[in-house]
Formats: C-alpha cells, sequence, structure tokens
C-alpha cells in the first residue's frame, strides 16, 4: 500500500511528512486568533472548527471542535476515531471537495502550534533495553546492570502532567540540590548535568477503570508523539532512592506538536525483540505492537551549526506501549482519555544509536566532538535540542514534526530575594 494522493499537491511529495496517509491532529492559532483544532496535510492545516461549523464534519457526537484540543474525539471512542479519519481522508483526498475545504486551509509556516491535547496525568517508563543496560553499567556495575524485576515489568514512576509542554517551548536551566562526591554535604545549585532523553508519548483516548489485557490496551491508544523528557542528572543521582526520580524530571517534559494516530502508523509495526524471560501471562506479546520509526537528535549550539548526535529507531524498545498500558492497570489503578506515557529512553545497542547525552558522553567521561569543533558532555545554555521522527512507507513518509526545545539560562538564585 503506497502513497494516498491528495488534491494538494504539497502532500504528495515524496519526502513530504504529513501525506494524506498521516493527517495527524494538532492545536494551531493564527495571529491573535483563538487556538483550534486542526489537521495537518502537506504544508497546510486544515481548520476542523471551520469544516464542522460548515457541516463538512458532521458525526453524532458533534460539536468536536468547539474547543482547542482533541480530548472531545477521544472520548468519542474509537468507531468515532475510525470515522473521522475516513472522512478527513475523503474531504482531502477528493477532488470533489477541494472548492469547499480550500478557504479552510492555513500555512503551517503562519501557524503557532499549542498543547494538542489536556494532559491528563504523565507516567514515564524505563522500557529501553540498552539505555537501561548503559545507565546500569554506570551507576552500578556492568554484571549487573539490569535491576532484577527489570526484564518481567516494565518500569515507570508518576510523572507530573504540568511539566508537559508543546514543542518550541524554551527550558529553563533547573536549580537543585546536588551533591558532589567530593563533598561531605549537599549544595543547592543550577544542574551542571542537564540533559534530554528520546522518547516516544503513546496518548490513551479511552478510560478503564480495572485490570486490561495487552489487546484491550493497544485498542485504548489514540496515537502517538514525539517526547523529551528533560532530566538533570544530578539533581537525580542524589535524590533517586529509593523512590525513584523527582524534581530531576519535573522541570520539562517536550512533547511534538502533531498526535499521529494509531491508524495512520498501522502499516509499521513490529514485534518486541526475543524475550530472556517468559513475560507473565497478562503482559505477553499478543502481536507486533512497536512501531518502525526513524528518530534522530539534533543538537544545535546557539548561533552554530546543527550536529546530529544519535540516530536510532522505536523498535529498539523491549516493552511497547500496550504493555506498558496494561502493566499500569494492573493495580486497578484508572487510566483517563489524555494520559501519556513516556516510552523510556530510546537506545539503540552501538554509540551513536543512544538517546541521552548521559549515555552519548558516558557521564561525562567521554565528550561528544560536534560539528565545527565544539564539544558537549552535557547541555549548555543557548543549545537547541530537536527530536525528529519518521516511519518509512512505500513512497511516502510520515512525519511527526520537530520536538524541539532551547536551554534558557538558570535563574539568579530563586530563595535570595
Ligand atoms: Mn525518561
Amino acid at each position: 500500500m503506497g502513497l494516498k494522493t491528495s488534491w494538494l499537491e504539497s502532500a504528495n511529495a515524496p519526502e513530504c511528512p504529513f501525506p494524506l496517509n498521516n493527517l495527524p491532529y494538532g492545536v494551531f492559532s493564527i495571529g491573535d486568533e483563538d487556538p483550534r483544532c486542526g489537521v495537518a496535510i502537506g504544508d497546510m492545516i486544515l481548520d476542523c472548527q471551520k469544516a464542522e461549523e460548515t457541516g463538512l464534519l458532521d458525526f453524532d457526537e458533534t460539536p468536536l471542535f468547539d474547543v482547542p484540543f482533541w480530548n472531545e474525539v477521544m472520548e468519542a471512542g474509537p468507531a468515532l476515531w475510525v470515522a473521522l479519519r475516513a472522512r478527513l481522508q475523503e474531504l482531502l483526498g477528493n477532488d470533489a471537495h477541494k472548492a469547499a475545504i480550500q478557504p479552510m486551509l492555513v500555512s503551517q509556516a503562519d501557524a503557532e502550534m499549542h498543547l494538542p491535547f489536556l494532559v491528563a496525568e504523565y507516567t514515564d517508563f524505563y522500557a529501553g533495553r540498552h539505555h537501561a543496560f548503559n545507565v546500569g553499567s554506570m551507576f552500578r556495575d556492568p554484571a549487573n546492570a539490569l535491576p532484577p524485576n527489570w526484564l518481567h515489568i516494565p518500569i515507570g514512576y508518576n510523572g507530573r502532567a504540568s511539566s508537559v509542554v508543546v514543542s518550541g517551548t524554551p527550558v529553563r536551566r533547573p536549580w537543585g540540590q546536588l551533591k558532589s562526591p567530593d563533598h561531605a554535604l549537599p549544595a543547592f545549585l543550577p544542574s551542571r548535568r542537564f540533559d534530554f532523553e528520546l522518547e516516544m508519548g503513546a496518548i490513551v483516548g479511552s478510560a478503564s477503570d480495572g485490570p486490561v489485557t495487552v489487546d484491550e490496551a493497544d485498542a485504548m491508544i489514540f496515537g502517538y508523539v514525539l517526547l523529551n523528557d528533560w532530566s538533570a542528572r544530578d539533581i537525580q543521582a542524589w535524590e533517586y532512592q529509593p523512590l525513584g526520580p523527582f524534581q530531576a524530571k519535573a522541570t520539562a517534559t517536550s512533547i511534538s506538536p502533531w498526535i499521529v494516530t494509531k491508524a495512520a502508523l498501522e502499516p509499521f509495526r513490529v514485534a518486541c525483540p526475543e524475550r530472556e524471560f517468559e513475560l507473565l501471562p497478562h503482559l505477553k506479546d499478543t502481536g507486533p505492537m512497536l512501531y518502525n520509526i526513524d528518530l534522530d537528535v539534533r543538537l544545535t549550539p546557539k548561533g552554530k551549526a546543527a550536529s546530529t548526535i544519535a540516530r536510532t529507531n522505536y523498535r529498539e524498545m523491549y516493552y511497547s506501549a500496550p504493555q506498558q498500558l496494561a502493566h499500569h492497570t494492573t493495580s486497578g489503578c484508572p487510566m483517563n482519555p489524555g494520559d501519556l506515557l513516556g516510552s523510556g529512553t530510546i537506545s539503540g545497542a552501538t554509540k551513536p544509536e543512544r538517546g541521552s547525552l548521559l549515555e552519548l558522553s558516558w557521564g561525562g567521561k567521554e565528550p561528544l566532538q560536534l560539528e565545527g569543533g565544539e564539544t558537549r558532555s552535557f547541555l549548555e545554555d543557548g543549545d537547541t535540542l530537536t527530536l525528529t521522527g519518521r516511519a518509512r512507507g512505500d513512497g511516502y513518509v510520515i512525519g511527526f514534526g520537530d520536538c524541539t526545545g532551547q536551554i534558557l539560562p538558570a535563574l539568579e538564585n530563586p530563595y535570595k530575594r
């Protein structure tokens, strides 16, 4: 199955991230106008509010687009998700609708993007085996790098929904309590080891109020975004035992502006890797639930050339998002539309495939060489970090839109007033 063609020529270009096959969901504004829901097609955005007001998007659940977020579409349920996608493909694919739809398109270049959904809650996992092995080797010991539970459950922690920001939002270097091995006591300082984590985010679209199976969990997922779990490694190293990361991960979590639907990613499903231990029945693989998505990371020092510092693929994960979601519900934990699940850092087996500076610079011991001669162990003020994702089909590409953020210098001591 190849490119689905649109009457909008820009959508049919071979490297266009937003062909008719994709149709990701975002929230945009033009100038001083209020934000509204839109669908990316080629280099344009279809204004869903206008399409609904003129009756071109008309469902039992209407109105869906009188609000600037996609949660109402999620809450309408999977049958509506299918009907909406089919209708959008008809409107943007069939020439008969060109005259009616064209006035409802705005240029992506003119649009400011906003968070595409209200983030209900945010959980982050630790499900990349190479990442967990690398971090465990650095902080503990290569012989016992993986914690004993790691191959049996997807490890996670409850993050903060309030930390989630849309791509493009600057990120301020945090202050925190740090404990250097050379000092007997901790000190309150700006983080010196501020880092990124390359992740995918899965967006829960349907509610559950009890344990669900892996297949049920897959059906509950609405779509995926790129996610950067900004991490202060020095704050993390001091605070993480025994309850896991806390302030190290609370500064910001950036997501890409477009929700790529599960339907658009369907042709790219791949299986999880071979299991070292058989998973317990409720977590067992029931089909291919990872996706073949090429990921890369660019670091751009202020005023300098960009360097690609890592390339990997989402298929490197050990646990899929449906397995993580199923595990999340085992206790009876209720899940809701708008819940966001971070995959965990995605690293491949080799050095250029590592999804964090902690791993790329091996804890700062092997600084990275950038284009133009600079080196980096961790992020510096003014650096811009950009994640990109692409699933490559037969004659088309499914893109996510960049997930980017620039590091602002720490404030003056926030307690000195
Ligand atoms: Mn993370």
